[in-house]
C-alpha cells in the first residue's frame, strides 16, 4: 500500500467500500445509455449507427455512448474536469471498457485486425475550462481506453480557432461557435490515401449536444476519412 493510499484511502463514489473509486458493484448498477442514438437525428438506432436517411455529408457513422450522464458516472467525469486523479481516471475506463467490449461495431475482428486497426483520436483541449489546469481529461481518459482496448491514439486534429465557452450556449449557438474549429494536422500516416479504410474513433468524455464531435467529424472525413465513429463516457 502506498503512503498516499494510507493517508487518503481510495474509495467507491457510490458506496464508499474502499480500494476504487468505483466497485464492479456500483458499475453494475450504472444507468447505460440505451438506447444509442444515430449521431445525426439522436433518435435511437441500432448500436448508434447513422441511419440510412440520415447520411449527411462528414457525418459521422456512428456513436456510442456507455452511460446514462447521471448518478456516479456523472459524478467521476465531473470531478475529473476540475481535477485529474489518475487513479480515478483508471477506475473509470476500466469499467467503461466492460461496456465497451460488448459493442459490435467497434470490436468485431474485422476492425480489430490489420490494417483496419482502429485509432483513437482524442478532442482537443475543450475550451469548456482552459489549458490553466494543464490537462485534457479527454485526452488523458482516451490514451487509457485505448491501451486496454488494444487500439492507437493520435492527435489528428488541432483546434484553429478560438471558442467562446459552449457551457450556456443553446443548439444553433453551440453549433455556430464551433464552426470551422478543427483542422487536421497534415503528413499524418493514418490518413494517407492508402489507408482509406482506417477507422477513427473520436473520443470526448461527454455527447452534449454533440457540435464538438460533429465538427472534427466533419474535418476528419473532408481530409479523406471514410470511417469515423464517436465515442463518448456518457450521454
Ligand atoms: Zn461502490
Ligand atoms: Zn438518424
Amino acid at each position: 500500500m502506498r503512503i498516499l493510499d494510507f493517508i487518503y484511502p481510495k474509495q467507491c463514489y457510490g458506496c464508499k467500500k474502499t480500494r476504487t473509486y468505483f466497485c464492479l458493484d456500483c458499475a453494475s448498477k450504472a444507468k447505460p445509455h440505451f438506447p444509442q442514438v444515430c449521431p445525426v437525428c439522436e433518435r435511437p438506432s441500432p448500436d448508434g449507427i447513422r441511419h440510412k436517411y440520415c447520411q449527411k455529408p462528414f457525418s459521422p457513422n456512428g456513436l456510442h455512448s456507455i452511460w446514462a450522464y447521471e448518478g456516479i458516472p456523472r459524478k467521476l467525469i465531473t470531478k475529473l474536469k476540475y481535477k485529474f486523479i489518475e487513479d480515478l481516471a483508471k477506475d473509470l475506463s476500466l469499467r467503461a471498457i466492460e461496456g465497451l467490449q460488448k459493442y459490435k461495431p467497434l470490436t468485431s475482428q474485422s476492425l480489430v485486425a490489420g490494417d483496419n486497426k482502429i485509432t483513437l483520436v482524442p478532442i482537443p483541449l475543450h475550451w469548456k475550462r482552459e489549458n490553466w489546469r494543464g490537462f485534457n481529461q479527454s485526452e488523458e481518459l482516451g490514451r487509457l481506453i485505448a491501451q486496454k482496448m488494444g487500439w492507437k491514439v493520435e492527435n489528428l486534429l488541432e483546434r484553429v480557432k478560438n471558442t467562446n465557452q459552449q457551457v450556456g450556449l443553446k443548439g444553433q449557438d453551440r453549433k455556430t461557435n464551433v464552426d470551422g474549429v478543427f483542422s487536421v494536422l497534415s503528413n499524418i500516416p493514418v490518413i494517407a490515401p492508402t489507408r482509406p479504410t482506417s477507422n477513427l474513433v473520436l473520443f470526448d468524455d461527454v455527447w452534449t449536444t454533440g457540435s464538438t464531435l460533429k465538427e472534427a467529424t466533419k474535418a476528419l472525413k473532408k481530409s479523406g476519412v471514410r470511417n469515423v465513429w464517436c465515442l463518448t463516457l456518457a450521454r
